[in-house]
């Protein structure tokens, strides 16, 4: 099978997609990226979900730092599906990477205004991010990052900085995932989620300004409204998640994804709950184009 990577316009063998070491990216983690799946769908064919809601994150993510991604929007989406039919992949993640390359002088925080930027996309088979079960869940220790630090909304590549000293303190341990609380000690988000919580049919999830502005937390919130259940965008305190009927996070990555404990205290009876089970359902649905009235949201793989 093809292994190529879309790197500055072209295709080119995976062991040919390099940078210089000393890109400025490298150095200060200045570069965007995005996360997105393409499934395959009922007749075979695949499909992208998200493509321009993705893409349009990227683009919007790379104004905090001044980037310039040197494509347009539809000319990065068109190297996202170039990147999946070369690589002949079926279902499969796709990373598309902008950053801030080899300065022409020396390298220094701000770059220098003639620093290229360099877009990359990469497909691959991922499965399952999280295994799918009712996850143990840990309240991190790490907050996280507080919005007068960083534009948090966007998918900044040092802002993983945060997510992986969080991650690191679970590895070994018995939890799957964790859950960062922002500076004022509200539930904010997962390592690589959004978090929402049922309590009384009604879905509650953290308001936007410390988190991720996540796209499947979008497509969740009016699909579930679709759904006829009511959805709240609130502040939520640690200890409401503990006496919540259910709790689930959703990402790209992870899709969706029950919480069977939070810091050892059962959710619920400590199995993926119906309200998340539907979700979760007419999610995938979603994604294989099941569901015409979402089919807006995919974009075919030709
Ligand atoms: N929060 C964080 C910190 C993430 O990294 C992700 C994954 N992109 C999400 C939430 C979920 O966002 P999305 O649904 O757009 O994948």
């Amino acid at each position: 099978m093809a292994n190529l990577i879309w790197q500055n316009g072209a295709l080119k063998p995976f062991e040919q997609a390099t940078t210089h070491v000393m890109s400025h990216a490298l150095h200060y983690g200045t570069g965007v990226f995005e996360g997105i799946r393409a499934y395959e769908q009922a007749d075979g064919t695949i499909a992208v979900l998200a493509l321009k809601e993705h893409i349009e994150r990227m683009f919007v993510s790379a104004d905090p730092i001044a980037m310039k991604i040197p494509y347009t929007r539809e000319e990065v989406c068109a190297a996202v599906v170039a990147t999946v039919k070369a690589n002949e992949l079926k279902s499969c993640y796709i990373r598309p990477l902008a950053y801030y390359g080899l300065p022409p002088t020396k390298v220094r925080v701000r770059p220098d205004p003639k620093t290229p930027i360099e877009v990359i996309v990469y497909s691959y088979d991922m499965g399952d991010y999280l295994p799918d079960v009712a996850l143990d869940v840990k309240i991190s220790d790490f907050i996280r990052l507080h919005p007068q630090s960083t534009a948090v909304g966007a998918k900044i590549c040092g802002h993983y900085v945060n997510s992986l000293q969080a991650l690191l303190q679970i590895s070994g341990t018995k939890y799957n995932e964790l859950i960062m609380l922002d500076y004022e000690g509200y539930v904010a988000e997962g390592s690589s989620d959004n978090l929402f919580m049922v309590k009384d049919k009604v879905v509650y999830t953290p308001e936007l300004g410390t988190i991720l502005t996540g796209i499947t937390r979008q497509i969740v919130i009016g699909l579930a409204q679709d759904l006829g259940y009511k959805v709240v965008e609130t502040k939520i305190k640690p200890e409401e998640l503990y006496t919540a009927d259910e709790v689930f996070f959703t990402g790209t990555a992870v899709e969706v994804r029950a919480a069977g404990t939070i810091n050892d205290k059962t959710i619920g009876n400590g199995e993926e709950g119906p309200i998340t089970k539907h979700l979760k359902t007419e999610y995938l649905k979603i994604c294989r184009g099941q569901n015409p009235k979402y089919n807006h949201y995919l974009t075919p793989v030709k």
